[in-house]
């Protein structure tokens, strides 16, 4: 039912009178009793005691535990600013590659995975980063795998990228540094991403060819396809604490040969006792420890290998 007299008189005062509540004062209300978020990544928690760790006191402490001393995994850019430090460095442009060659599918579309790995590490990156700079005054290449892209697993980009970086070591005579961080092999690429094995071999051979040095820092975590090819023939072999370094996972061995694995297996410290491993090195002096070994590798007086012996026996 209309009612007449309410129309003329007031339809148009009454209406801007509800825009005024409802377009500026409550939402004034709402902005004082409304609760702040809270950024839900002030805090991380850490794998290795749960203990909760301030994100700008991790970030302080190179992502390391102060509590347990455990290293936590850090992306690609973060590895190259501790490796080259206050030097600073510079990032290169990787070749292109073909994208899903085999337009694969498993429960979602490796296209959707792409994409979603570069919302997280930028557009165009792959799992592996390439930069170059100076590391103890040597100019050094170093390919760092970003674990976030696919769990750093190794397709064609990879393999690409770990080539580029051997290549631009042999052009500027520079050491080759690699920090592999990987599931291993891209299932997805199939058969092309195991070519990357061979392919990565010889980029690690043509810079030992030139006499380079070519150094391995194995981080958490290294295994399948990558402990098995260019990760495992370093001319040295550094290790971050406590990341696990294997072909296949610990459960599926126990599972194979019906036994019970020892204590920290696959553990860098288990391999350097087995002698697979030449140094495990806290991630805080890991700049200074690549850029000695260096000096040692490229001026080699006294000789290198005695003097390599002589850091490892040094209490770190
Ligand atoms: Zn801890």
């Amino acid at each position: 039912m209309r009612c007449g007299w309410l129309d003329k008189v007031s339809p148009a005062g009454y209406k801007p009178a509800m825009n005024w509540l409802s377009n500026f004062v409550l939402p004034k209300i709402r902005a004082v009793v409304a609760k702040k978020p809270v950024p839900d990544n002030l805090w991380t928690k850490c794998p290795g005691c749960e203990q909760m760790l301030f994100h700008r006191e991790l970030e302080a402490n190179l992502h390391v535990c102060r509590n347990c001393g455990h290293h936590l995994r850090i992306g690609a850019e973060q590895r190259l600013k501790i490796l080259f430090g206050d030097g600073g460095f510079t990032r290169i442009e990787l070749p292109k590659t073909l994208v899903d060659p085999l337009k694969f599918r498993d429960r979602r579309r490796y296209a959707d995975r792409l994409r979603e790995g570069q919302a997280a590490v930028g557009a165009g990156n792959d799992a592996v980063v390439v930069a170059h700079g100076e590391v103890g005054g040597f100019p050094t290449v170093v390919a760092a795998f970003e674990f976030r892209f696919m769990g750093g697993s190794m397709g064609i980009a990879a393999g690409e990228a770990v080539l580029a970086a051997a290549k631009l070591a042999v052009l500027q005579e520079a050491a080759l540094i690699v920090v592999p961080a990987s599931g291993g092999a891209r299932m997805q690429e199939g058969a092309l991403s195991l070519m990357q094995m061979p392919r990565t071999i010889l980029a690690a051979d043509m810079v030992k060819e030139k006499g380079l040095p070519y150094i391995v820092v194995l981080t958490d975590p290294t295994t399948g396809g990558v402990s098995a090819s260019f990760a495992m023939v370093g001319d040295i072999t550094l290790a971050e604490p406590g990341a696990v370094i294997g072909f296949a996972g610990a459960r599926v061995i126990e599972e194979t040969i019906h036994e019970k694995l020892p204590d920290g297996f696959q553990r860098a410290e288990y391999l350097f006792d087995h002698g697979m491993v030449d140094l495990v090195v806290p991630r805080a002096e890991l700049r200074a420890k690549v850029g000695r070994i260096l000096g040692l590798l490229r001026e080699p007086h006294p000789p290198a290998a005695a003097a390599v012996a002589s850091i490892s026996r040094e209490p770190s």
